[in-house]
């Protein structure tokens, strides 16, 4: 399977992803007579799905047309395993001082990347490409943990402030990274922004009544059949592969997203070390195993996730207190792991409906 910037996942990877969209998708419909139908596809490095109420068929097809084209669009501009993304355009040409020209997608993702940045006191970095490579998420054989001095060049290098946006005389964009060996990763933000825009163009012509699901970035459109709630999504436990905590059930337009430790590791010295970076530290964060984030879109929450994975619950609720229609649920990871719902998500969260 070729690599994205997306989560790289191996086949077992792609069918426990499968298995888990059901036990979601199987959560959405347990009040409901007859399931919706759902399709999944393969896609970015992980199992992509679209829902509709039962018996609309034809009209799943289409809506599963529409949001495969929208990704495969931004994932030919956002990948930084493709040699001829425009992501890997910037990073090959980072401290060069040329500027490279942005489709729509790239400016807009680099642009809400920047802000999510700018949002989390730099928690949520995304050019932190060089710390994922110095700790083996980029391929290299690496056996025992980065040192000091490594891990300290590699932070030179990570500065969401050095990357330049520009807008050209005729109203399109033009990036850059101002030091060498930068390097972009929009791996935080860009399946949750993918979502956005298939939920866009979806909406732009009239369909409504769907759930679009990228790797466990969901956004919701309507409800899964009429007269009935709105779509009910299943909050993973990080802890059983197959088992939920509880559920939410997402308003119309609403989103929800998880970062958890258990999407991608690495094993260096008999340690596990997560995806997820602190890039105050330039170490994977360490005691958190699974941050799920409500949110009015999907890039929100895909943003928001990785950022309150990075701060915890304590620093983190002092953001959401600035980010109205945002809530959280932090699942530390101790024996036994405590659940941190921030008072929003108490409010929505559903924990009978657990499913041993
Ligand atoms: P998510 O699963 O949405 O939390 O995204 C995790 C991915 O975001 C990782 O696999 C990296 O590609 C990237 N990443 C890791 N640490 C950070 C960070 N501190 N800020 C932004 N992106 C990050
Ligand atoms: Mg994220």
């Amino acid at each position: 399977m070729p690599h994205f910037i997306f989560h790289r996942r191996g086949r077992r990877r792609v069918a426990r992803m499968a298995a888990w969209s059901l036990i979601a998708l199987l959560a959405a419909c347990a009040r409901t007579p007859l399931p919706p139908a759902t399709l999944q596809w393969l896609c970015m490095g992980t199992t992509a799905a679209v829902s509709a109420p039962h018996g609309e068929e034809a009209r799943l097809q289409r809506i599963r047309a529409a949001a495969g084209e929208t990704f495969a669009e931004i994932e030919r501009d956002l990948s930084v395993f493709r040699p001829a993304s425009t992501l890997a355009a910037i990073n090959a040409a980072a401290g060069s001082g040329i500027p490279v020209p942005l489709g729509a997608h790239a400016a807009a993702a680099i642009a809400l990347a920047r802000d999510a940045a700018a949002a989390g006191g730099g928690a949520f970095n995304p050019t932190v490409g060089p710390l994922m490579a110095l700790w083996g998420f980029r391929g290299a054989t690496r056996t025992q943990p980065p040192d000091e001095a490594e891990i300290a060049a590699a932070r030179g290098r990570v500065d969401w402030r050095a990357i330049r946006l520009d807008t050209l005389p005729d109203g399109t964009s033009a990036a850059s990274l101002a030091c060498t060996d930068m390097a972009l990763d929009l791996g935080g933000i860009a399946k949750g922004y993918a979502v956005d825009c298939a939920f866009d163009r979806l909406r732009a012509t009239q369909e409504t009544d769907f759930l679009i699901n990228l790797g466990g970035n969901i956004r919701a459109c309507g409800t899964p059949g009429a007269g009935r709630d709105g779509w009910r999504i299943g909050v993973r436990d990080p802890f059983r592969r197959d088992g939920l905590l509880g559920t939410v059930t997402l308003a119309d337009g609403e989103a929800v997203a998880t970062s958890g430790n258990y999407e991608r590791f690495v094993e260096l010295a008999g340690t596990r070390y997560a995806h997820i970076i602190d890039p105050r530290s330039g170490r994977p964060v360490r005691g958190m195993a699974g941050v799920t984030v409500l949110a009015p879109t999907a890039a929100a929450a895909d943003a928001l996730s990785t950022t309150l994975f990075v701060l915890g619950a304590e620093e983190g609720r002092r953001l959401l207190e600035r980010t109205p229609g945002c809530h959280a649920l932090w699942v530390t990871d101790e024996t036994p792991p405590r659940l941190i719902p921030s008072p929003g998500f108490a409010a929505r969260f559903a924990p009978e409906q657990i499913r041993k």
